[in-house]
């Protein structure tokens, strides 16, 4: 019986290999490495898929959150909302600009933040939502948008996990005033190292963005701004193209998975609960189940690889002690319940054995 690995991105890539090396030897043959053609392309590209006006290539996810946080001039003394369960980047963004996250709680189904918790976080220092979509289900951002409008907040949505993901058709990246998305190896859309970009309809935004990621120059020579150097390379960028012409087949194999998931597990253990109207992309398939260990120890001796996320919260992170912590059970029963089953498009076949082995630890009949 051969092992079911949680991810397996070398299957992945020999999907688009010859592609790919003919990317890497399109950048090297030009010798131009930092924003050139390859950049604007996939820039054009990626703001095509996502339906915005305008994509600025970044380094990485985290500093794409960071760079759409300043461009909208968020900063010290304002309090941004944020889930409490979620990556620890959505939160060190927050942070790095000199801001201070506040935990708000989540909803069980989804793992995304709660409207009603959001809403009771709101204080006069409030500046700023960061809705994540999280494991690629879209956040609910009718009602977190008419909170943002109500109460006159920037929202920066964290769509670093959803690359394509809609809600009634309306892609993510075009539901804040920006969007970070993160290109990290591992993600739905991934690099072959570091790299991220900012999604905006937003012309100041995009501007800014642009001007930030390459040491704040206004025009060659001109420094009179914030600025950090953190720009899509050239190879990166070439690459990325060459992937985001696979990605909507891709999210069609991740689709089918999760769908054979829902239907086997729904009566074992808590699958996800999608909200009407909203197209997820899978980037992780994550469960609810109190014997989460036992299960997933379980799993691993039959050779299935299962992860959970996240066991420590941003809020118990030790280098966010600083931050005031605030009670959200439901944030705190995912950190304890969560397991991720592997959902990648290199395993559809794999699915039904996953499926037969919780069924058969549920019976007892190992
Ligand atoms: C991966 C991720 C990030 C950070 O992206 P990097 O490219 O690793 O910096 C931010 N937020 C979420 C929710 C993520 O999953």
């Amino acid at each position: 019986m051969t092992n079911i690995t949680f991810r397996n991105l070398g299957r992945e890539w020999d999907l688009a290999h010859d592609e790919s090396v003919e990317a890497v030897r399109r950048v090297l043959a030009s010798s131009v490495f930092v924003l050139g053609a390859e950049v604007s392309s996939f820039e054009t590209e990626f703001a095509g898929f996502c339906t915005t006006r305008y994509s600025v290539g970044v380094g990485s996810g985290l500093a794409a959150l960071e760079l759409a946080l300043r461009s909208l001039e968020i900063g010290r003394g304002d309090e941004v909302i944020v889930p409490a369960y979620t990556f620890v980047a959505t939160w060190l963004a927050v942070a790095a600009v000199g801001a201070t996250p506040i935990g708000a709680d989540v909803d069980l189904g989804t793992g995304n933040l709660d409207p009603d918790a959001a809403a009771a976080a709101i204080s006069p220092r409030t500046a700023a939502i960061v809705p994540v979509h999280l494991f690629g289900i879209p956040a609910p951002m009718d009602e977190l948008g008419s909170l943002a409008v109500k109460h006159g907040l920037a929202v920066v949505e964290d769509a670093a996990q959803a690359h394509g993901a809609r809600i009634r058709g309306r892609s993510v990246g075009t539901l804040g005033d920006a969007a970070a998305f993160s290109f990290y190896p591992t993600k739905n859309l991934g690099a072959a190292g570091d790299a991220g970009a900012v999604t905006t309809d937003r012309a100041d935004v995009a501007q800014r963005v642009r001007q930030y990621r390459s040491y704040g120059a206004t025009e060659p020579g001109v420094f009179d701004s914030y600025g950090t150097n953190s720009r899509l390379d050239e190879v990166q960028a070439a690459i990325l193209r060459v992937r985001l012409s696979h990605l909507p087949e891709l999210t069609e194999r991740r689709r089918r998975i999760a769908d054979r998931y829902s239907a086997g597990l729904g009566d074992l253990l808590s699958v996800p609960a999608v909200p009407n109207g909203h197209s997820p992309v899978w980037h992780i398939y994550n469960v609810r189940v109190p014997c989460r260990d036992r299960l997933s120890a379980h799993l691993a001796t039959r050779g299935i690889e299962t992860a959970s996320y996240y066991r420590l919260l941003p809020a118990d992170q030790a280098v966010l002690r600083h931050v005031p912590r605030t009670s959200t059970p439901s944030a705190d029963e995912l950190s304890r319940t969560a397991l991720a089953l592997p959902c990648h498009p290199a395993m559809e076949q794999a699915v039904d054995r996953i499926v037969d082995e919780i069924g058969a630890f549920f019976r007892g009949t190992p």
